[in-house]
């Protein structure tokens, strides 16, 4: 019994196009977006990274331009996902998976490993009879392919690790022949994986691999412009000899150029299929081929279903609709919401916490005292001094548990950091005979010396 399908060897054939030319350009705006962001310089001043992207793991930060990103705020991490993700159902709901077919990952390194198998072993027939049997020219041509696609997978790695470390140092570290274990265990591990993924695994990761091409069909509707054959158009469809009138017949001439430009290996007649990554190349083939015959262009086409099945079309395409209108107020409130947080975000962050054990402790004139761990967290790149003082109640008094070179007017905290500083807060007992609340509410000022910039915070005093 089979239990599944044998991987069928692929020989994509080369075609030229306009799409395929959109292809080409966007491939190569997207490799050097990704190889040279790294290293983009910005300055942040005193010591901070001038890499204006940046993930340093062992600050764990992350930096974008003016954007910093602290541990504690990972949630804007998550709200930039949330956005891609709506950004990509949008997407997907006008133009289908427009982003399968030109800016993947996947698609964008499988078509260059693709274009060096073709420069090295020739296009689709050559590559089938130079796979029927061994030769030195096989093994020859192979292995020049093989060298390509570790070269480029060589360099994936290194510009992928590029956006953890200092691209500028990691680069001359490199030409220095001096390098990490970690780093290069990195490069390493991601080229690798950009071997096999573009060299081998290639269409089996959009098919088995990929939950995108499982859920798209969900943001699809009738509306939504695919890939699509024309089959009123194309049907009966029929081997054509120059000179052959089309009457009575369809424009397809099952040349089969539309199946094997295919990167998935699939024919586009039988209808939008799960494989299909929307690439557009059988596009370019079958224009090329209406083109021959002398026949319209545009027998596969981005078309809609609804534009396809009526019987007097109408509009080709619609784009503001219900379900785009929804994505679309979504993306807007996620999008206005990120950036009134990002550009409200605070460069001082305070946070008290009670001491646990004991609770509270009753002094020897009757007044209680608590204890508390202030945390306060400088992001900004210089070193800073506060000062800590009692808002409300005016009753209360606060000292510093056993620090002996700073005190509450005098709180050092370094550039970029985080310190945590012990205080007591002590209520007179006049105070709590007169307040009988067993949960009193303190309030501090912690206020930045530097600029005299006040932030406030509320604390739980227990009392009983
Ligand atoms: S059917 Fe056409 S658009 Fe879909 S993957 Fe194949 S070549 Fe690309
Ligand atoms: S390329 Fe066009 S004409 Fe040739 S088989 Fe495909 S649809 Fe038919």
């Amino acid at each position: 019994m089979q239990l599944f399908e044998a991987k069928k060897r692929l020989y994509p054939q080369k075609v030229k196009g306009k799409i395929r030319n959109i292809k080409s350009i966007l491939n190569f705006v997207f490799l050097t977006i990704f190889f040279l962001s790294p290293f983009i310089r910005f300055e942040r001043g005193n010591g901070a990274p001038n890499q204006a992207i940046l993930i340093d793991l062992p600050n764990s930060k992350a930096y974008f331009f003016t954007i910093e990103i602290w541990p504690q705020e990972v949630f804007y991490l998550a709200g930039i996902l949330i956005i891609a993700a709506i950004m990509l159902f949008f997407i997907t709901s006008l133009f289908g998976r427009v982003w399968c077919g030109y800016a993947c990952f996947q698609t964008v390194w499988t078509d260059i490993f693709i274009a060096l198998e073709r420069f090295f072993q020739g296009d689709r027939n050559e590559r089938i009879i130079l796979d029927r049997k061994n030769s030195f020219k096989k093994i020859y041509r192979k292995s020049l392919t093989h060298i390509s696609w570790i070269l480029v997978s060589f360099a994936t790695g290194f510009g992928f690790v590029c956006y953890f470390n200092d691209a500028i140092i990691l680069s001359k570290n490199f030409l220095s022949l001096y390098s990490n274990i970690t780093v290069f265990g990195w490069i390493l591990g991601v080229g690798a994986m950009t071997y096999v993924m573009a060299g081998f695994a290639r269409e089996h990761v959009c098919t088995y691999m990929c939950p995108y091409s499982r859920f798209q069909s969900a943001m699809f509707d009738e509306n939504t412009l695919v890939i699509s054959y024309d089959e009123k158009r194309g049907e009966p469809r029929g081997k054509h000899k120059q000179g052959d009138s089309f009457e009575n017949r369809g424009d397809c001439i099952d040349c089969k150029q539309c199946v094997v430009v295919c990167p998935t290996g699939i024919d586009i007649r039988k209808g939008l299929q799960m494989e299909c990554i929307a690439c557009g190349l059988c596009i370019d083939a079958c224009d090329n081929i209406m083109e021959k015959i002398n026949r319209p262009k545009g027998l596969i086409r981005y078309d809609t279903e609804k534009h396809l099945t009526q019987p007097i079309p109408q509009n080709k395409f619609k784009a503001f609709r219900l379900r785009t209108f929804y994505y679309s107020l979504i993306l807007i409130v996620t999008c206005g919401l990120l950036a009134f947080k990002l550009s409200t975000k605070s460069l001082l962050e305070i946070d008290a916490i009670p001491d646990r054990n004991p609770i509270f402790v009753t002094l020897s004139d009757g007044s209680i005292r608590n204890g508390y761990s202030i945390k306060i967290m400088n992001k900004t790149h210089d070193n800073k001094t506060f000062s800590l003082n009692i808002e409300s109640p005016q009753e209360a008094i606060i000292k510093m548990q056993s620090y002996e070179d700073v005190n509450l007017e005098n709180l050092p905290v370094s550039a970029d950091s985080l310190k945590t500083f012990k205080i007591y807060v002590i209520l007179p007992k006049n105070f709590l005979d007169e307040n009988e609340e067993d949960r009193i509410l303190v309030n501090l000022k912690v206020t930045d010396k530097s600029n005299l910039a006040e932030k406030k915070i509320q604390m739980v005093f227990i009392s009983k």
